[in-house]
């Protein structure tokens, strides 16, 4: 028997869904009370009205087919946990404003992102990676109909695989998300160094190329790092904004150090 591990996935078991292709969030919605419109929208990408145990969610419909559905999740999230209230949301902002954001904002994301990725159904999925690259995000992202960006961070999230997923702009570091499994020690840098693959991205508009190895301290600035090597990947996600997604392969990085013994 499949334990749900969320509100989301508890809603995803009752309806008896098993398989990503069966996730139609409008008829979710319908099930729910909410009926879905699309329209133009300006300064926002979604919008919930709600009223007694009826509401409406206007999808801004310029959007691209992954985003509205992202956001179609989102808002009923809100509805989900925020009954009674309505809500305008720039739901591309839940990457950017990673952990500054809103708790209202935050928790319509978790639910979205259990909504369109179920762990019962992704986990398998992404254990079954032959390694855990963009390439192997982009096959879970087509699997479930989700965004690259929003596909990363529900695979470093879910722990798979020990990884670091970094966001950068031409001004530094955005936002980054780590695996459990990582321990607190491998912080990545401010600044992008010149030797990784999403310098020569964003600064130089390379093409993006195979996952490959670096140095650690190519992108952590402890001492140990220079002993060690990971694998890096990056992807272009807009004109300002590169993605790195670390996989640290060498189990000696994922000890914890015990510093005790330095206070004795
Ligand atoms: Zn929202």
């Amino acid at each position: 028997m499949i334990i749900a591990s969320s509100k989301a996935e508890r809603r995803l078991l009752e309806l008896g869904i098993h398989s990503p292709n069966e996730i139609d969030l409008e008829a979710i919605a319908w099930d729910e009370g909410v009926r879905v419109q699309y329209k133009e929208l300006i300064g926002c990408e979604a919008r919930l009205v709600g009223y007694n145990n009826r509401a409406i969610v206007t999808i801004r419909n310029q959007s691209d087919q992954r985003r509205k559905r992202f956001s179609l999740a989102h808002e009923l999230g809100h509805w989900n946990y925020h009954r009674g209230r309505s809500f305008e949301c720039r739901v591309d902002d839940w990457i950017e404003g990673y952990t500054v954001k809103p708790a209202e904002e935050r928790e319509a994301d978790t639910y979205a992102s259990e909504l369109l990725m179920p762990k019962y159904m992704f986990e398998p999925v992404a254990k079954k990676l032959k390694r855990p690259t963009f390439d192997g995000v982009k096959q879970l992202a087509d699997a479930f109909n989700t965004s690259i960006t929003a596909t990363a961070i529900r695979l470093v999230n879910i722990n798979a695989w020990p990884l670091v997923l970094v966001c950068h702009s031409k001004n530094g570091r955005v936002w980054f998300n780590r695996s459990k499994d990582v321990p607190e020690r491998w912080f990545p840098q401010k600044e992008l160094s010149q030797d990784s693959m999403a310098f020569d991205q964003l600064f130089a508009n390379e093409a993006r190329v195979r996952a490959q190895k670096a140095t650690a301290d190519t992108w952590f600035d402890n001492h140990e790092a220079e002993r060690y090597e990971i694998i890096e990947d990056a992807i272009k996600i807009s004109n300002d904004r590169v993605l790195s997604l670390l996989w640290i392969e060498n189990d000696e990085m994922l000890k914890e150090i015990s510093y005790s013994r330095f206070y004795r």
